[in-house]
């Protein structure tokens, strides 16, 4: 399998004034390919440094790809550079000089002549069409190494990869390449790979754990002639993973816990509505996210303070004097407010403490409790974080708890 390199330019990514989510995406998505990524270089608009950077990963690997520098102006340097180090000549495309001079006319503006140099393509290399912006991706090969240069912004940059860079790349690996993504919650991610310990040496399928935002997860990704082949060779390990993992898999290939819930709430047509505080409308927010929520999202009520859950969710106060706003009694009221002011099959009740500093209590910040009530019973979880000082952390798990307690109600529903 071949090997790559990434070179973000821009002076503006080395002072930091912008995240260099291009990295990111291509080494996501380089990965999936089944091409390992060698190096991440940073280098800013400066052609010696840029020339110096590109010799040097052409040195050490087979594929190297850039972003950023092929705008009109004149610290957009990549084009060039790329083309003096690897003995490219420029030339002036006509096609997409026309396209470029479309584009302009379309927006009912005369081309600056700067935007000129955006037609010049290599001698012999590929062209790319960048259908969301003027520069064209371009790819040059030479002596077995390829070099491919795409545009800086992410919105230009994405698309022309999935596109473009993805199809062309299949030459350099070797039949199809394909991966499964199987997402656990509940279990940590040196837990999960011990228990699929043995399948992580294994060369084809690759297994490859994870951990994200509080959840892990397992890539398990094949290489073989056809799209047939690659699933036969995965299939038997994703169901042995499945055997594994089973009480903590919520689904493979799926995009999140929250997509999941709003999936099985539909399939069961059941409907919640929430009672937040310690998350403030987290939760809502991420069931909401998904297309399609409305069909089993009833209401959410942040109900930060004690007079709100006295008054909209019916929490009783001698319940708050005797046990206080974080505790077990005030989330299952909650929940219950919850359900019976949204007129819904389940109600959940999220209160705790997000930190970093604590409630005045001897109770740690990230502690937090969670209800669930369906009018028959009530579950409660507590929950701690061991994260202190974490806020972020804090609401964003506790919400991932409570949908991840909905979403187990719903299977067993
Ligand atoms: P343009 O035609 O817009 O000048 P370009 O290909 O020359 O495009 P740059 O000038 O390097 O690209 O960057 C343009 C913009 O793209 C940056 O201001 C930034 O918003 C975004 N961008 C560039 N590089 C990255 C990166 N590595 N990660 C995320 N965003 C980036
Ligand atoms: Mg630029």
């Amino acid at each position: 399998m071949p090997v790559c390199e990434i070179i973000s330019v821009g002076t503006e990514l080395l002072l930091g004034e912008i995240l260099n989510t291009n990295a990111r995406f291509l080494s996501l998505e380089l990965a999936a390919l089944g091409i390992s990524v060698l190096r991440q270089t940073t280098v800013g608009d400066n052609p010696q440094r840029l020339a110096q950077a590109l010799k040097d990963a052409l040195s050490r690997s087979d594929i190297v790809i850039t972003s950023g520098g092929l705008g009109p102006t004149a610290d957009d340097i990549t084009k060039e550079v790329c083309c003096q180090v690897m003995g490219f000549e420029l030339i002036v495309d006509e096609e997409i000089l026309t396209l470029l001079e479309q584009f302009f006319a379309s927006r009912g503006i005369k081309m600056p002549h700067s935007n000129k140099k955006q037609a010049l393509v290599p001698l012999g290399g590929t062209v790319f069409r960048n259908k969301n912006g003027t520069a064209p991706g371009i790819a040059c090969e030479k002596d077995a190494k390829c070099v491919i240069l795409l545009p800086g912004p992410p919105r230009e940059l994405n698309p022309m990869f999935s596109e473009s860079i993805r199809p062309f790349l299949s030459k350099y690996t070797n039949g199809v390449i394909l991966s499964h993504t199987v997402r656990t919650f509940g279990i940590g991610e040196s837990a999960m790979a011990e228990l699929a310990e043995d399948l992580l040496n294994s060369e084809n399928p690759t297994v490859a754990p994870y951990a994200k935002d509080g959840e892990a997860l397992l890539r398990v990704t094949a290489c073989a002639q056809t799209a047939e082949q690659v699933e036969s060779l995965c299939a038997p390990v994703l169901k042995s993973l499945l055997e594994r993992l089973s009480p903590y898999v919520y689904g493979v290939d799926v995009n999140s816990l929250q997509q999941k819930v709003v999936e099985l709430l539909t399939e069961k047509k059941l409907k919640v509505a929430l009672a937040e505080s310690c998350t403030a409308g987290y939760t809502a927010k991420r069931l909401t996210e998904i297309a399609g929520a409305s069909k089993v999202f009833e209401c959410g009520i942040i109900a930060y303070s004690n007079e709100i859950k006295i008054k909209l969710l019916n929490v009783s106060p001698d319940t708050l004097k005797e046990y206080g706003a974080v505790s077990e009694q005030t989330a299952i009221e909650m929940a219950k407010g919850a359900r019976s002011a949204g007129g819904a099959d389940i109600g959940v009740g999220i209160t705790g403490i997000a930190g970093p500093e604590g409630d005045g209590s001897d109770m740690p910040a990230g502690l937090s409790f969670i209800a669930l009530a369906d009018g028959d019973t009530v579950r409660v979880e507590k929950i701690e974080t061991g994260k202190p000082l974490d806020r972020e952390y804090n609401r964003y798990y506790t919400a991932s708890r409570a949908l991840n307690m909905i979403r187990l109600y719903a299977v067993n529903f």
